[in-house]
């Protein structure tokens, strides 16, 4: 509780999705006692209960750790910094004398902020020596990154928030559920729909936004890519397509036709398992509406078909020329708060900051000038291919920088055997995870209120986060924690305050050069790409010339999602967010209000299936899949189809990634949380 007049205010970011809603923390005592909304260019005065009250409770958490832990025979000692990064850099340099710098790897925190990830990655190229390095982004976005690259040449959010929600004549939603995963969007998605603006809906369950559609078009899940081409061959039938378009300012059309044209409406409706006509009158909606953005989110990426999925959305916009315009594009809702960001510092293996390539010679030529020592040359492993790689030995040391893939990535088995193998594991959090659990040392990070720095949203724009509250205990900034570390593996550190690092970010990544701590300070709104200080960036990519030349058309078939039901495991089941809580619920969990509304797992079945089986709204089930089995309570209804089931990834109890399947696409080996094949039963 407080009076106004005992607060003091803070402007900063909210810590939960990729929206960037502006806030202010409120601030009594050193203690953050709430969130009120800020006009940001995001949220125009909007929050939503995750920003206004999921943002704050969690930092003055009595479960955060305050200082740091040693494990000695299987049991965590409180230890010093001195003893606890002597131990790091020992362990860590041991390692590598022993076996090579690529028997190291480190994840970054999608979380935290870009000067952070900035560092980190610079930490494990410049003193581990590696390209191991990646973000949770893998197991969300990566196949954005790597879809809208290959065929835009730019792996982001093509338009601004705004400019696809606020006068816009159509809007095709492919797999996001905005009302709960990104709500302040879906705000004004609602609003927009309220003002005449029409949308269709492509999702395989009733989400919120079907309600209201024009058009709701149940696909099966992992059929997105028959679905585009099926869009695109009535397309091209109708004569809709922008032939000039496709003409001046793209190439490998011909190519496309040719797939294209065996996706017949009859045979896409039968592999979506959706209406032919419903197809037709969407596709036309599409083609014919003149400002009609297409917005997708993890339904898109998370199949072993994720980034051909993406890449099939490229075509279907290209096709009649809606990108490099307002009101168009393709756009990527990007899940965590700077997964944009820690992406775009390169914490991701074959990319440094900026996205400058790793496997380009004058790249690595250029960085260890900029950095004063010779780089590995070597292509990285992304983190799913690091744990295999763990699991088997090859990988002996991993740094984790607040990330928990005992809980996010799929087949908790197989992680859990994984990290347990490794000779060190050190992991930087906020509590005591899963996975901090498995660790040989554990350091207190500071969260998003104790520390300096930007956050870059969905649509690349970087925007501050302030200090609002010094960090609890013993806990350390972040990037003095990497700085330590860089200097007692042998590579000097100097240390740098988070706008000293913006600076150097800044002069070594060419889409950040005109960024800086005095233009954001002075209140000004910067997207990347910004190249120097005469504009603010780049609102709306691809305009006139795509970022790679020419749009190019990557003609994809449909291929089945790995693991479909059988009679063993009958049901296909997705897995995604809702409303009140956020991934692993770290944080969301800690915030009373929130957990009074939903605390528990759940899984969701149609209404039809329950009968049968006998299950009853609130019953107790056990959900089985080759890989595991939890039990949570049934949800029983109308909002997943027959023969589909539905359970979010929050909640340690039923931790739904015991069942997911750890297959991987071929591009960005994004894992494939949106269809696995399980089997329910009553508990009892
Ligand atoms: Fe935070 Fe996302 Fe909600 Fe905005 S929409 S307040 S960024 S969780």
């Amino acid at each position: 509780h407080y009076r106004s007049w005992e607060v003091s205010k803070v402007r900063t970011t909210c810590p939960h999705c990729g929206t960037g809603c502006q806030l202010d923390l409120l601030v009594k005592n050193d203690q953050v006692v709430g969130a009120l909304p800020a006009n940001g260019p995001a949220n125009k005065n909007l929050l939503c209960v995750k920003g206004r009250f999921g943002s704050y409770k969690f930092i003055s958490s009595g479960d955060r750790l305050t200082h740091p832990l040693i494990k000695r025979d299987g049991v965590f000692e409180k230890a010093s910094w001195e003893e606890a990064l002597d131990l790091i850099a020992e362990k860590f340099s041991l390692l590598k004398r022993q076996h090579g710098a690529d028997a190291l790897a480190g994840f970054s925190c999608s979380r935290a902020p870009n000067e952070d990830n900035y560092v980190f990655q610079k930490m494990m190229r410049a003193a581990f020596g590696t390209n191991n390095v990646d973000n949770c982004a893998r197991v969300c976005h990566s196949a954005s990154v790597h879809g809208l690259a290959m065929t835009l040449g730019s792996g982001a959010m093509t338009n601004p928030i705004a400019d696809i929600t606020e006068d816009v004549d159509m809007i095709l939603l492919v797999g996001s559920n905005p009302t709960e995963a990104h709500p302040v969007i879906g705000t004004q998605i609602r609003q927009a729909i309220n003002r005449g603006t029409k949308i269709v809906v492509v999702d395989p369950r009733k989400i919120d936004l079907a309600r209201q559609a024009d058009l709701h078009i149940p696909i099966k899940p992992g059929t997105n890519v028959a679905f585009a081409n099926g869009m695109m061959h009535i397309i091209l039938n109708e004569g809709l397509a922008d032939e000039e378009y496709i003409k001046q300012r793209t190439e490998g059309f011909e190519e496309l036709k040719a797939i294209i044209a065996r996706y017949t409406p009859e045979y896409v409706a039968k592999v979506c398992e959706i209406n032919a006509d419903d197809l037709k009158r969407a596709a036309v909606m599409y083609a014919t509406a003149k400002k009609a953005p297409i917005i997708y989110c993890l339904g898109v990426t998370e199949h072993s078909t994720g980034t051909e999925g993406v890449m099939s959305l490229s075509n279907l916009a290209m096709m009649v020329g809606k990108i490099g315009k307002s009101g168009c594009g393709v756009n990527p809702l990007r899940g965590q708060n700077n997964v944009q960001g820690a992406c775009d510092m390169g914490c991701l293996p074959d990319n440094f900051p900026g996205y400058q390539k790793v496997a380009n010679p004058a790249v690595i030529e250029k960085f260890s000038h900029a950095w004063g020592v010779p780089l590995n040359r070597k292509v990285g492993m992304t983190s799913t291919q690091v744990l295999p790689a763990a699991a088997e030995g090859k990988v002996k040391g991993l740094y984790i920088f607040g990330e928990d893939p005992m809980v996010t990535d799929p087949d908790t088995a197989h992680v859990k055997a994984a990290l347990s193998n490794l000779e060190f594991l050190v992991v930087q959090e906020l509590f005591l995870t899963e996975t901090a659990e498995l660790a040989d040392v554990v350091l207190p990070g500071v969260s998003y209120a104790e520390k300096d720095g930007t956050f870059t949203n969905t649509e690349r724009r970087v925007q501050r986060v302030r200090k609002a509250v010094e960090p609890r205990g013993e806990a350390r900034i972040d990037t003095d924690i990497f700085f330590d570390v860089m200097n007692r593996m042998g590579y000097p550190a100097a240390y740098l305050t988070a706008g000293e690092i913006m600076d150097e970010i800044a002069s070594v990544t060419p889409s950040f050069a005109g960024i800086n701590y005095e233009r954001l300070d002075r209140g000004e709104s910067l997207q990347w790409p910004c190249p120097d200080e005469s504009t603010n960036g780049t609102a709306i990519l691809h305009v006139g010339q795509f970022t790679r030349g020419l749009g190019k058309f990557m003609p994809i078939n449909y291929q089945p999602s790995r693991e479909l039901p059988d009679d063993d495991y009958p049901f296909l089941m997705v897995t995604g967010r809702m409303l009140y809580h956020y991934n692993t619920s770290a944080m969301t969990k800690r915030t009373e209000g929130i957990t009074d509304i939903c605390s528990e797992s759940y899984i969701e079945i149609n209404r039809r299936d329950a009968l049968k089986m006998g299950i009853r709204e609130g019953d107790r089930v056990t959900v089985a899949s080759r890989r595991g089995e939890i039990e949570t309570s049934a949800r029983v209804g109308e909002k997943v189809n027959p023969q589909e089931v539905f359970m979010t990834f929050h909640f340690a109890d039923g931790n739904v990634n015991k069942l997911t399947n750890a297959v991987y696409d071929e591009y960005a080996n994004i894992p494939e949380y949106k269809v696995c094949a399980v089997s329910i039963q009553r508990a009892d």
